[in-house]
């Protein structure tokens, strides 16, 4: 009895193993029809990303810059659709960069701090586009982009060493990766220029363009900038004006090698039948709000940055956009433009038929958090829309609330003014952190001391 029990019990086993097996199998099944990675269609365009890093946006001739920066990048953004205000969700390079790839506000995929790597199951731009058949390839120009932090996940060709070696060296690169280029897939290419980053030291021609107009024995380099950024030192008026001329003629010199990529694109017949997207990561202050160099605030010298989309063929071309859009937007805006579905994971959103004025953006609430040199690390959040700013600092929970249209320098806090909307938006900023929750658990570094050595040459690390 007890033997047939047992017989009878292990039939039954085994039958609900065999129902479970087809279950899974079904469910493998319907997994594989549903989310396989998808396949780029014919006709796929390729994909350019040209990343100037430390680009303020009000620095270029298309935004309105009272200099002559950038006659190459201006152009390109006449045959282009320019977004007159992107924020990016982040200060610095290394957070600004993981949300752009991911399509992640800061909180969410967590890389903060430079210790700090992306997360295995964090779906990258990059790696969606290689599944889905693309070739790709990325060189990028300073450590915080390397494959040490996860950057080189779907690309096939990553390169990684060096840093800031020069947008002359990085255009050959890019150059020499198209020209060796075979088959017929289409490509996606990753190009990360670091000349306006501190040091300000643009080679000749370039360098006292317009610096020598304000002589100055003040070096523009980072331990240099350092000292103003930690009251060490001040800047006398021409100073300041030496260092800002002096960053200014680094973005030229930058341009200028665009420009030479720019050529090598239309010669080599890739130019009309390519989306190229040129953005940056964060910008750079020059004592506004009594900063220099970059990771400590959010006012808009540093998270308002340039993109500029253009579409193969110039389809729209001079369009510009003024509705606020965020840099987390770029990933998804792009996979549509290609044919392709975004992941669920994504948190920006696809802004193709805002370029083509098919819809309107309205009322779009833009986040961007970070203090990397601070006190703290992640401390500091804003809400920012095309009218208003909140700025709020978890460490002294004092919020300013700033009218952009009638004051975009930021210098009148209206809060206690117009403590009604203060408290609107210090609420929807509040709901959104707690969506984005708590710390989230990423990987962390082991950084060796010639690592860590070339981070504080940067001035990422005290
Ligand atoms: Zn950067």
């Amino acid at each position: 009895m007890a033997e047939k029990k047992s017989k009878r019990a292990k039939g039954k086993r085994g039958k609900a193993i065999l129902v479970l097996c087809l279950g899974i199998l079904l469910i493998g099944i319907a997994a594989g029809l549903f989310f396989s990675p998808q396949q780029a269609g014919p006709g796929a365009p390729n994909i350019v990303i040209i990343c100037l890093d430390t680009l303020r946006a009000d620095h270029l001739g298309c935004y309105g810059y009272h200099r002559d920066t950038t006659p190459h990048i201006d152009r390109f953004a006449a045959q282009g659709v320019l977004f007159e205000q992107t924020l990016s969700q982040a200060p610095w390079t290394l957070p600004a960069h993981v949300s752009l790839f991911s399509s992640l506000y800061p909180s969410r995929h967590g890389v903060h701090r430079h210790d700090l790597a992306i997360r295995r199951r964090d779906k990258l731009f990059a790696d969606i586009l290689s599944k889905a058949g693309y070739a790709t390839a990325g060189f990028v120009d300073v450590f915080l982009l390397s494959r040490k932090y996860g950057f080189q996940r779907g690309f096939d060709t990553f390169r990684d060493e060096g840093e800031d070696k020069g947008a002359g060296q990085m255009v050959d690169q890019a150059i020499e990766w198209l020209s060796g280029r075979q088959g017929k897939q289409p490509f996606f290419l990753f190009l990360h220029l670091f000349d306006p980053h501190s040091a300000y030291s643009a080679p000749p021609p370039f360098s006292g363009r317009w610096s020598k107009k304000y002589p100055s024995e003040f070096r523009p380099d980072t331990d240099s900038l350092f000292q103003v950024r930690t009251k060490k030192r001040t800047f006398a008026p021409i100073e300041l004006a030496h260092v800002v001329a002096c960053y200014d003629e680094e973005i030229a010199y930058a341009d200028d090698e665009l420009g030479r990529f720019f050529a090598y694109l239309r010669q080599a017949g890739l130019y009309d039948s390519s989306l190229i997207v040129f953005l940056s990561d964060h910008g750079e202050e020059f004592l506004e709000h009594g900063g220099v160099l970059h990771g400590v605030s959010l006012y808009d010298e540093l998270v308002m940055v340039p993109l500029i989309v253009r579409l193969p063929q110039g389809r729209l071309a001079g369009r510009r956009i003024a509705e606020q859009v965020q840099l987390i937007d770029v990933a998804p805006t792009l996979l549509e433009l290609a044919g392709l579905r975004s992941p669920r994971s994504f948190q920006g959103i696809s802004l193709a038929s805002y370029m083509d004025g098919s819809a309107r953006l309205s009322g779009y609430s833009g986040f961007s958090e970070a203090d990397h040199m601070g006190a703290g690390h992640n401390v500091k959040r804003c809400l920012r829309t095309n009218e208003y700013k909140y700025y709020y600092d978890i460490r002294t929970r004092q919020g300013k609330l700033y009218n952009l249209l009638r004051d975009p320098s930021e210098r009148v806090d209206l809060s206690a003014e117009y403590s009604g909307l203060a408290q609107e938006m210090r609420e929807e900023l509040f709901a959104w952190m707690e969506s984005e929750g708590d710390e989230r658990r990423v990987p962390s570094l082991k950084l060796s001391a010639a690592e860590e050595r070339q981070l504080r040459s940067l001035g990422y690390l005290h």
